[in-house]
Order: structure tokens, then C-alpha cells, then sequence
């Protein structure tokens, strides 16, 4: 946390008439309260919560006064050597100005002070990663005034205190010097009840709130050599600072990489009156959805604490009440959030997240926001806003992240397993879905297993913003104190993350690494399981169940009997309405084509044929037929695999039951089929009959300096024409039995070349294919519906795909090669440094899961345009992995490709995501 400097202190601390003097013309700040500047469509200006605040008090709702300083000077300031334009110290003193005249009270009045808070609000929320500061104006002389006005020496001391202890955190940096180590000032705190034998903050009298102020400017002086500032416009200064300061703190730089938030976004800050929810019983602070975030029910959910401030909640600190209770605590105020939570989501159209303070008796609005919600929550909110006229049918489909469909279909825990596993304790459901792993108690020891590939469930009393990392890392997520609006909560249901929260039957020891539940030791470790749709802790390791969806899907149950499968259904069925895409899938097998075509693909994008040379014991053909030396020696291995790859054919064939079916002919390197262990080696020479030196040499002699580079993919078909001659047998044969067998079934067939850069590659390749077909319609009299096409996956392909085109009749990028060979990074060993890579901003997306579409996206461009140049109406999808990532969708969408093929499970989530890029393009 980077302190203010005593540049901007001093400029911040100049008269007004001095800074005024700039002639600039830009508005850096804009009002709200009774007069407003901003709306709600100056988001980008204002940030998400400053424009909202705006729009808030625009449609009468009780927002208190302030004003927002813009994102402009947040990119001002970090362009300029964190200097500020110099006309912004005259716009903040006329916004604090006017707030002054609205409230009748003065900024630093030392017998009825005005108090700020000062808030981040960025273009898109950023639960938690930046800086507040609350009761800003507060010092020695002005918490006397607040004291006496108020009549309650108490609470003004309380805030007292609590402004030191934030401002001394978040602006001056007094803080923990690591994460196992206690906050100071909660140390100070937990001294003195010591020292008083008292348990309770709310225990602790005038005299003892005194006694802790002067501890904790103790505490700074000690930490900083630095008094705590007493000028109310230098501890708003520095409050201002501390904010833009945060926009590049570890944590916001991490989640914006994380949500691509592009850091030339800025934020804002906004400066607002404080109102207090922490004046007593007639007081209280809460945050509330419209609906429910984890599971999208129209329920009005939320909690809220008497007598406490806005962080109490988020932060976890006090377990807060369920907000249901507050209609017999508070039932007028009460009354007025039921109204507001049905204005709001009339003029927002969307389920909302605000926060709201009761200062005696009087309800205030302090922030909205369209809610964060799960996966679930997405699609049930989209689907039922629809039906109440809130959205209509494109928005509701817009609103939903295409990638949360998948959250639909993650596995739950087994049922019958959960029966028979003991429950250690209950929490609150806090992110749905199911999660096993070994407890850890620290973010860097969850990221430490992530990497040696151990699964884990982070255990934390609490977790702050610091925890992110290990709760990426995590599978799940596990807090003893907090409720489901606690930063663990937020952010885990963001992450679609399994998460309970506030389990308060356990205790964690983070020195001893065990956890105490019923007087049960955990020990870091030791497995459990979370139930994040339940709030269930289970001991041990549990089995995990298919979802809902995917039992209705596959016929085990019924599709009436589940709610979540008809919301998947709508939300299916509007999304094939709008998309223009096909989506198709990689499938190798007749089980994956099933769960693919139950999922709603229209074809086969890509089967892998070498897949199959795995099962059984055909790896001995194959083998075989790869270790033969001369041809004939390699047709007689040939043979004995043709049988094992036309039933494999045919099984797909019978599954797609008239769907096209790409199948490409063999791609690897040979020498993947080939045992690399010594035992292995002599087994298959005692099989093949040959001395084990021959067979150890013929496999060595395979062996390549570069084998994705090597003799792969269409130089095979090419060196060994009879591999292609037998696989496209194969293929034509399976097709004619199916077609002739006693329940016929209709076969589209596309054989597909891989690594073609050379039109006289695939030339070669297509006649042998067209000539085999021809033997077999011939010998079974049968028409089959063929069409041979080719493999765009090597830049040469791309940039000569006018040729290419003149052979094939449809073209598939491989964009999984084609990112390899285009970048000139290896697929299987750029991890060791695409991180560093993405930190740097060189490439702000693994390139192999999202496609780069500056580069080799225009690699698949060129071969779009010349491929069509030559043949009009060519065929053309995708069949690399970037196939089921929604903005790779998006991209080749607006290329005009005519389908994209993933992996059964993706199919649900390109189907929603072409329907996105159809609309987004409309
Ligand atoms: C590709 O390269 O994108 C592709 C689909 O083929 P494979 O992943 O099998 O190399
Ligand atoms: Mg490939």
C-alpha cells in the first residue's frame, strides 16, 4: 500500500483559488445527492458504482450525497508520475462544498463534523481487491464534536478508532507482515480486552476506545516514525491516493488477468457522507440480492447486522442475521427494501446487488449493482426475468456467461456415498457443486499442491482478498466465520468455485495446522468433502454423481421431474433459435458420440482415428504394421487391423445415425504407438518373433529430434500410401454394412487429411481415398455420401489454401497446430512460460485455450478468404480445442465458418456462445 506523498499532500493541501487556476475544461468530478451530473450510462467515467450511485438518486432513492472523481484521473494519474490534473484540487473542494450545503454541516468542523467515505468503483466490480476508507474527517478535536452531537461519546470514539485502524492500514500500510501473522492492530485491540478482562468489542467503554486511539497512533508512530495526519483534506488525500494506489495492488492486478479487465480501464473513487449503522439498536448495516446468487430462486436474500458498519458484513467478522429477520426487528424499514428491491430490478432489468446502512431508523442506499451470481443463478434468473417481462428473450440469453452452462452439468456428490459418509458439521451454501480434496489452511501451500497436482479445499477462518491465488487454486473452499455475502462467498461463486461459508462448529489452530470440530482433530492433509449446494462437511473422500441435466439427458431420469434440466432446455432451445454456427464435436468413440448428440452437437467434427489403435489388443497390429521394414510385411499388419478399425467405424457410424462424421486419417508420430520400456520392447519381440536388439533398433531408428515437426500426419499417408489405402477400406466398408444391415441407417462420411501444407500432399492422398470408395460402392453396391476434405493446421495450408481448395472439398483448422506451429510454441511445453508470458501482457490469454486472433487467427482468416475465393461455398469448421471457447467462438462467428467441433462436454456451452456472436454481431 503505497503512502500519499508530500507532493500530492501538498498540492492537495493548497487553496482552492490556486488550483482553480488551471483552464482546463474536463469534468474530473460529478455530483450526486440533490443535485446529480452522472447517470447510469456513464459507466465507463464513473465506474460501476459511482454511475449507479448517480442513477440511484436520479429515480429518487435515498442515496447520501457525494461525488465521484472519474477514471480519467486514474489513467491521468499513472501516466503522469502519480500526479493528478491540476484542476482536480478545486473540483474535489467544490464537490465537498456541496455536500456541505446539502447536509448543513462542514468538512472538519469540530463541533459537528461531516464525514466521508471514500470508495474504488471500477468499470466492472471488483468485489474486495481495492481500498475503502470509511469515517474519513475524523480527528482529535472534530470526535469530540461527533461525540457531543450525537450524545453518545461511545460510538464516536468507536469510529474513532476504526478510522485509525483503516487508514492506518490501508493508507499509511501498517499491516501483518505475512499471512500467518496477526493483523497489529487487531493485535493492540486484543491486548488491552486482555489487559481489561473483557471478551467483547462491544464491551469496551469511552475510557477504554480512548485508551485504544492513542495505542493504535501509537502503534504507527512506532511502525512509521510517521504521525497519524489530524488535516482532514490530508487524510482525504491520502484516502484518494490509497484508492488509485490499489488499482495496481497484487490482488486487482491478479483478478483483472484473471477476468481480462484491461488495466487502462482506471477506477474511480467515490467520496460520499457516511451514514452510520452503528448508532446503536435503531442502527444497522446490510447487503441483500433481489434474488438468490447461488441458486437464482426470486426470493429476497441477504444479511444484516445491528449496530455495525458496512465492512462488519463483507468482511465476516460478526456472523450476520438472515435479512428475513430484519421484518420483525426493524419492520418499517423492512417494508422500504421490499419496495426498493422491486424498483430496482424494474429500472436495472436485472437481479441487483446493494448495500444499505439504517442510521436510526432511516434506510439509505449506498451502492447497487448487477449481482454476481453462480452459474445456475445465471440461467434460472435469465429464464425467469423472461417469463415476469423483465427481459426479453436476446437479453436473457445475452446475460447468461456461455461458460456458466457448463456450472449445469458438474458432477454432485454420490448419493449413496454421501449416506454412508459422516457429516462433521453444517455450514452456510455458499457456491454450489461438489468438492473433495486435502485441507490446507494457507493460499501459498494451496497453490504449491495445485502445481504437484494435489487436490485441495482451503480452510480459512476467514479469507481476505490475499487468499485469491489459493482459492484459484483450491477445489473448494471453507470458512468458519463469515455469511454468504463474506469475500470468500463472493468471490468464490464468481469463480464458480465450491464454497461454504460461516461454519462455526469448526476452529482452526493456523500454528498448530488442525482444525476442531466436534472434538474431532483435522490435521492439514487429512481429505474431506464440501457439499457447496447443502452447506455439508464431510469427512474422507466422497465418490461424485452425475448432475441432474445429464441424468435427464441420458435417459435415468425424468425431464418433468427436474426444474434444472427445463431451465437448460429453454436456454438450449433459445440459443439454437439465434445461432448460425453449427457445433459439432470430437468424438472417438460411439459412448462420446452419445453423450455429444444428448448434448445437442449435429455431427462429428473430428474423430481421431488413431484413438482407437489403444483398446484391446489391437496396439500389437499397430505396432506391427509401424515395425515392418519392408511393404509387405506392413500389409499383413495392415490386414489384421482393418477388421478392429471398420467396427470402430461402424459403431460411430450407427451412433451418429445420419449426422456427418469427420474422420481423419492417422496423425502422430508413429513412434507414439511404440513401447518405450525394456519389457515392454522384449514382450512385443517374443510376439512378433523377432530378436529383441531388432526390435529395440527399428524403434530407435523411429525416434525424432522434433516428432511434432517429424514424420507425422499426411507424410504418413504419403510415405506409406497402404496406411491410407486400409483406412479409408475401413471406413467404406463400415459404411456400406451399416447401410445394408438389418436396421439401416444412413451414413454422411467426410475423411479428412491431417499437416497438409502442399496441394500435391492432399492430391496424392485424395485419389487413393476416391479410388478405395470407388473398389467398395462398387464390390457392395452401394452409393455412399462421402466428400474428402483436408486439415488446415500448418501456416503454409493457410496461406495456399486457393490451391488447397481446388482438391478439397471442405477444409478443418487445427487450431490446436496451427497455434504450435503459427507461434512456434510447443503445445505440450509452453506452460513453463506462458505465465510469466500473460503477467507480462505479451499474451493476455493461453493462446492454446483462447485463439490469438492478431496472429494465427488471421492465419484461419487467410485461409477463409482464399479457400472461399476458390470454391465459394466451401465447408468449413474448427476442430481444435479453441472450438469450445466462447471468444474463439465469437471470432471465427464473425469469420463466417460454418461450425465449430469440441469436446461433448463444451457442446452446451458453444451453443450458447454462437448464439452470442450471432446476436452481438445482429
Ligand atoms: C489440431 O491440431 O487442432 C487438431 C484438432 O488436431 P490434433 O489436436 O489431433 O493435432
Ligand atoms: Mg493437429
Amino acid at each position: 500500500m503505497s503512502k500519499p506523498s508530500t507532493k500530492k499532500t501538498k498540492k492537495a493541501t493548497a487553496p482552492a483559488k490556486k488550483a482553480a487556476g488551471g483552464k482546463s475544461k474536463i469534468k474530473y468530478t460529478y455530483l450526486f445527492g440533490a443535485k446529480t451530473d452522472g447517470d447510469a450510462s456513464l459507466r465507463n467515467l464513473l465506474g460501476g458504482k459511482g454511475a449507479n450511485l448517480a442513477e440511484m438518486a436520479r429515480i429518487g432513492l435515498p442515496v447520501p450525497p457525494g461525488f465521484t472523481i472519474t477514471t480519467e484521473v486514474c489513467t491521468y494519474y499513472y501516466e503522469n508520475g502519480k500526479k493528478y490534473p491540476s484542476t482536480l484540487d478545486a473540483s474535489v473542494r467544490e464537490g465537498v462544498a456541496s455536500v456541505e450545503k446539502q447536509m448543513g454541516k462542514l468538512f472538519g468542523d469540530e463541533s459537528d463534523p461531516l464525514l466521508f467515505s471514500v470508495r474504488s468503483g471500477a468499470r466492472e466490480s471488483m468485489p474486495g481487491m481495492m481500498d475503502t476508507i470509511l469515517n474519513l474527517g475524523l480527528n482529535d478535536k472534530t470526535v469530540e464534536g461527533l461525540a457531543q452531537k450525537t450524545n453518545n461519546p461511545r460510538f464516536a470514539w468507536d469510529c474513532y478508532r476504526r478510522f485509525i485502524q483503516m487508514y492506518g492500514d490501508v493508507v499509511m500500510g501498517v499491516q501483518a507482515e505475512d499471512e500467518s501473522a496477526p493483523d497489529p492492530f487487531h493485535e493492540v485491540m486484543h491486548h488491552l480486552k486482555e489487559e481489561l478482562g473483557k471478551k467483547l468489542d462491544t464491551e469496551l467503554s469511552v475510557e477504554d476506545l480512548k485508551e485504544l486511539v492513542k495505542r493504535y497512533k501509537a502503534l504507527i508512530k512506532a511502525k512509521l516514525n510517521k504521525t497519524f495526519p489530524q488535516d482532514v483534506y490530508e487524510q482525504l488525500w491520502g484516502a484518494i491516493g490509497a484508492v488509485f494506489s490499489s488499482w495496481m495492488n497484487d490482488r486487482a492486478i491478479i483478478y483483472r488477468q484473471k477476468y481480462g479487465i484491461p488495466a487502462a480501464w482506471g477506477t474511480a473513487v467515490n467520496v460520499q457522507t457516511m451514514v452510520f449503522g452503528n448508532k446503536g439498536d435503531t442502527s444497522a448495516t446490510g447487503v441483500a440480492f433481489t434474488r438468490d446468487p447461488a441458486n437464482g430462486e426470486n426470493v429476497f436474500y441477504g444479511e444484516y447486522l445491528i449496530n455495525a458498519q458496512g465492512e462488519d458484513v463483507v468482511a465476516g467478522v460478526r456472523t450476520p442475521n438472515p435479512i428475513a429477520d430484519l421484518k420483525k426487528d426493524m419492520p418499517k424499514a423492512f417494508a422500504q427494501l421490499l419496495d426498493i428491491r422491486k424498483r430496482l430490478e424494474k429500472h436495472f432489468r436485472d437481479m441487483q446487488d446493494f448495500e444499505f446502512t439504517i442510521e436510526e431508523n432511516k434506510l439509505f442506499m449506498l451502492q447497487t449493482r448487477n449481482g454476481k451470481r453462480t452459474g445456475l443463478a445465471a440461467v434460472r434468473i435469465a429464464v425467469e426475468m423472461n417469463k415476469e417481462k423483465l427481459m426479453d428473450v436476446k437479453t436473457a440469453v445475452k446475460k447468461i456467461p456461455a461458460d456458466s452452462i457448463s456450472s449445469l452439468l458438474v458432477p454432485v456428490f454420490d448419493t449413496a456415498a454421501v449416506k454412508k459418509a459422516t457429516v462433521l458439521a453444517k455450514g452456510l451454501a455458499a457456491g454450489p457443486g461438489a468438492a473433495s480434496g486435502k485441507v490446507v489452511f494457507t493460499a501459498s501451500k494451496a497453490e504449491l499442491w495445485h502445481t504437484q497436482g494435489v487436490k485441495s479445499v482451503l480452510c480459512r477462518e476467514e479469507t481476505s482478498p490475499e487468499d485469491l491465488r489459493g482459492m484459484i487454486a483450491a477445489e473448494g473452499i471453507l470458512t468458519s466465520r463469515g455469511g454468504v455475502s463474506s469475500h470468500a462467498a463472493l468471490v468464490a461463486r464468481q469463480m464458480g468455485k465450491v464454497c461454504i461459508c460461516g461454519a462455526s462448529e469448526i476452529s482452526i489452530d493456523y500454528a498448530k495446522r488442525i482444525m476442531t470440530v466436534s472434538g474431532k482433530i483435522i490435521k492439514e492433509g487429512d481429505d474431506i468433502s464440501i457439499d457447496g449446494t447443502t452447506g455439508e462437511i464431510f469427512e474422507g473422500e466422497i465418490k461424485t454423481a452425475d448432475s441432474e441435466v445429464i441424468r435427464v439427458l441420458s435417459g435415468k431420469l425424468k425431464a418433468e421431474k427436474s426444474y434444472t434440466f427445463q431451465l437448460f432446455n429453454t436456454v438450449m432451445k433459445w440459443a439454437d433459435s439465434f445461432r448460425k454456427l453449427g457445433i459439432r464435436t470430437n468424438a472417438d468413440s460411439p459412448e462420446q458420440a452419445k453423450m455429444a448428440l444428448e448434448f445437442g452437437a449435429e455431427g462429428i467434427g473430428l474423430c481421431r482415428t488413431e484413438h482407437m489403435f489403444f483398446e484391446g489388443d489391437r496396439i500389437d497390429s499397430v505396432r506391427e504394421m509401424i515395425l515392418a521394414t519392408d511393404k509387405s510385411e506392413r500389409e499383413a499388419a495392415l490386414k489384421k487391423l482393418l477388421p478392429y478399425q471398420r467396427k470402430d467405424f461402424e459403431g460411430i457410424f450407427k451412433a451418429m445415425d445420419g449426422h456427418p462424421v469427420t474422420i481423419r486419417l492417422l496423425d502422430p508420430p508413429l513412434h507414439e504407438f511404440l513401447p518405450h520400456e525394456s519389457a515392454a520392447r522384449n514382450a512385443l519381440a517374443e510376439k512378433m518373433n523377432l530378436p529383441t536388439e531388432v526390435v529395440s533398433e527399428r524403434c530407435r531408428a523411429l525416434e525424432e529430434q522434433n516428432p511434432m515437426l517429424g514424420h507425422r500426419g499426411c507424410r504418413l499417408g504419403n510415405s506409406y500410401p497402404e496406411i491410407t489405402e486400409m483406412q479409408s477400406r475401413a471406413i467404406f466398408e463400415a459404411a456400406a454394412n451399416v447401410m445394408k444391415g438389418k436396421k439401416p441407417v444412413k451414413v454422411k462420411a467426410e475423411i479428412m487429411v491431417p499437416l497438409v501444407g502442399f496441394v500435391q500432399e492432399l492430391k496424392y492422398q485424395v485419389d487413393i481415398i476416391n479410388r478405395v470408395a470407388a473398389e467398395v460402392m462398387k464390390e457392395r453396391k452401394v452409393k455412399i455420401d462421402y466428400l474428402v476434405g483436408t486439415m488446415i493446421e500448418v501456416p503454409r495450408g493457410a496461406v495456399t489454401a486457393d490451391e488447397i481448395a481446388t482438391v478439397a472439398q471442405f477444409f478443418s483448422f487445427g487450431t490446436n497446430d496451427l497455434t504450435q506451429t503459427g507461434l512456434g510454441m510447443s503445445r505440450d511445453d509452453s506452460g513453463s512460460f506462458l505465465g510469466r508470458y500473460k503477467d507480462l501482457d505479451i499474451l493476455p490469454k493461453n493462446p492454446f485455450a483462447s485463439i490469438d486472433q492478431g496472429g494465427v487467427g488471421q492465419l484461419v482468416k487467410i485461409g477463409v478468404d482464399k479457400g472461399r475465393a476458390t470454391k465459394k461455398d466451401l465447408k468449413l469448421g474448427v476442430c481444435g480445442e479453441h472450438g469450445g471457447d466462447p471468444d474463439s467462438i465469437t471470432f471465427f462467428h464473425n469469420l463466417g465458418l460454418n461450425y465449430v467441433s469440441c469436446s461433448p462436454p463444451r457442446v452446451p456451452v458453444a451453443r450458447l456462445a454462437a448464439a452470442q456472436a450471432a446476436l452481438k454481431q445482429a
